[in-house]
């Protein structure tokens, strides 16, 4: 079947990120500068059990934020939990920002969604939906690619699975309204990217000093470094073809 659709991975696939060195210094952060501001003893392990109800499978059809939000806030009077919510917008403010020293860029990244974009593919940024979405579109700016080049963004406030878990991409399948066979994800992760597989979508596995091959959960239809993708979409070759 044709592909009209790419799904798309954000870290270490568009952006230069290394999730294992990126995700402590993240956490860390967070913790010492909102655990700082509203003085809660056990702050740190009571976010961190909070992103394990985010991140665990669940049945009952809350999303990611619900189910962060539902073990942060057990407990916690009014006032603790409005003081939470402010220390986390400033955090995303103040701190964040600071995190892009992190990162670079990921070269040819940009000419790829450009080249897809030229090629008329809609694009969805399929990335792992533990953040909210403005922190998501800051991640992409850093970059260097606008948000509105993406027909939809997956984040915490909508989606109800997560990575490798197949329904996280059976859900985009559903809400987007696209055919699995109409459409190739496209990450640098054999596990998490792989995923697609086993909802009957093509992977495209993105090669280099950011690919992670643990645990795969799928082959890929083709795989190779951001630039051979670069040509590769520009000149239509299989799974890219007209
Ligand atoms: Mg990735």
């Amino acid at each position: 079947m044709t592909k009209s659709h790419l799904l798309v991975d954000l870290d270490g696939t568009l952006l230069g990120l290394d999730i294992d060195r990126f995700l402590p210094v993240y956490l860390q952060q967070l913790a010492a500068f909102v655990g700082e501001a509203v003085r809660l003893p056990d702050f740190s392990p009571r976010f961190m059990s909070a992103v394990q109800a985010m991140v665990a499978s669940r049945t009952d059809g809350s999303t990611n934020e619900e189910a962060f939000y539902a073990r942060f806030r057990a407990g916690l009077a009014q006032e603790e939990s409005k003081a939470c919510d402010a220390a986390f917008s400033s955090f995303y403010e103040v701190v964040f920002p600071t995190l892009r020293q992190q990162t670079r860029p990921m070269p040819g990244a940009r000419d790829f969604v450009d080249a897809a974009r030229r090629r008329g593919y809609t694009m969805v940024l399929a990335t792992s939906p533990v953040f909210p979405r403005f922190v998501i579109e800051e991640r992409l700016r850093w970059a260097g690619i606008a948000p509105q080049a993406f027909e939809a963004i997956t984040s915490f406030e909508t989606c109800r699975y997560n990575k490798p878990d197949p329904k996280y991409y059976e859900e985009i399948l559903r809400s987007q309204a696209i055919d699995a066979g109409a459409a190739v994800m496209v990450g640098n992760d054999l596990r998490d990217d792989g995923a697609a597989t086993r909802a009957g979508i093509a992977f495209a596995f993105v090669e280099g000093s950011y690919a992670r091959e643990q645990d795969p959960q799928g082959s890929p239809v083709w795989r190779g470094s951001m630039l051979a993708l670069v040509r590769a979409v520009e000149g239509g070759e299989a799974p890219f073809a007209d």
